[in-house]
């Protein structure tokens, strides 16, 4: 009855949430930590709270489907238009836009990346092309470019951290064929460009590239994960052909009014990233002292390389603390969310413990 593209195709795994922990470990609420989905530790910014609450009365309204407000948002943050910008719940469904639009017959992505290319692709039946090295290495990229119809490049990539720079991705987008959709994945650009400018991608000048999509989220620095909502940028033509897949009202009215606030709160968002880098740094410390290999991560959370990752995690999740192994990857390794200083000294004492 089902179609065969789904036999070899993994269900996402998610962070484990709070609520599982307390039930199975008997948990206070208020006792866990959970730093695995790279949620903004700080919250959301407290206006837009405030602004969402009001409009609370308005449940039984569709939102607006044009999006026309956050859309002009964005427009004005990115000093482009309207018509470039597509709004998803979550950049998540952008991917999935853009890659149920091409139905490509082969994309290519790093080999540990965001989980979410490989089973759209999978979706629509596309033979799933990895590079030998873990983290993004354009010379690979450039071996097997022509043989692919979707590029992804995440710029800093999820679940490693580390980030290339705007001038070598350019580069590597001048040689692909113009055949080829490149998606650039900025899910935590904001943590990426405000630590290192090189990392920085002008999103305007995407727009001159007849196949590069910009997708960027509410969901990190903006803490909005709770909400869902995600954009893709693009030339106009990409966005067109996006929106023949896009379901009607895609988010919800309390959604949309939270976009539109968040926008107007960058102090929040800038204030959350400053405190996430000095908090990282803590991390690194307690690295090398430890004498643990890490990767110098762009983005809101730092993986850390270890002997045993799975039974650190499962002795982590025991007293509380949720993070990420990623033994699943095939690497022995925990990714942890940078959390507030409080949940920080927790966490790094729970380590010091374990390793
Ligand atoms: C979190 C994340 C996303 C998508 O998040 P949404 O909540 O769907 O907007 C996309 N790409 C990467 C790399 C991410 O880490």
């Amino acid at each position: 009855m089902f179609s065969k593209k789904l036999d070899n195709l993994k269900t996402y795994e998610a962070g484990k949430p709070i609520e599982l922990v307390v039930r199975e470990f008997g948990i206070e609420p208020k006792d866990i930590i959970k730093l695995a989905s790279n949620e903004n530790p700080y919250g959301c910014s407290k206006k837009v709270q405030e602004e969402v609450k009001k409009i609370i009365p308005q449940m039984s309204v569709y939102p607006d489907d044009s999006m026309y407000e956050l859309k002009e948002g964005l427009a004005k943050k990115f000093e482009i238009e309207s018509k470039n910008i597509i709004i998803g719940a979550g950049s998540d469904q952008v991917l999935e836009f853009a890659i149920h639009a091409i139905e490509p017959k082969k994309v290519l992505m790093s080999k540990t990346t965001f989980a979410m290319y490989e089973i759209y692709s999978k979706q629509v039946g596309a033979e799933i092309i990895k590079t030998p090295s873990h983290e993004h290495n354009l010379d690979e990229f450039r071996q097997y470019k022509d043989e692919v119809d979707i590029i992804f490049i995440c710029v800093p990539n999820n679940p490693l951290g580390e980030c290339l720079d705007w001038s070598d991705v350019k580069e590597f987008i001048d040689e692909v064929s113009k055949e080829t959709l490149i998606i650039i994945d900025g899910a935590y650009q904001e943590y990426a460009s405000f630590k290192d400018t090189n990392k920085k991608i002008p999103i305007k000048e995407l727009l001159n590239y007849p196949n590069v999509l910009y997708t960027g989220t509410f969901s990190k620095a903006y803490g909005l994960g709770g909400m869902r909502i995600g954009y893709g940028i693009a030339n106009e033509y990409i966005i067109q052909n996006l929106y023949k897949l896009r379901p009607p009202f895609n988010i919800t009215t309390l959604s949309l009014k939270a976009g539109i606030e968040a926008l107007k709160d960058e102090e929040f968002v800038n204030n959350s990233i400053k405190q996430n880098f000095i908090e990282m740094q803590r991390y690194v410390e307690f690295c090398q002292k430890k004498n643990l290999k890490y990767i110098p991560s762009y983005t809101n959370f730092i993986t850390i390389f270890v002997n045993n990752s799975t039974e650190i995690a499962d002795n982590l999740l025991k007293i509380g603390i949720i993070i990420r192994d990623l033994a699943g990857y095939g690497i022995s390794a925990i990714r942890i969310t940078i959390g507030q200083p409080s949940q920080n000294t927790k966490v790094l004492l729970a380590l010091d413990k374990l390793i």
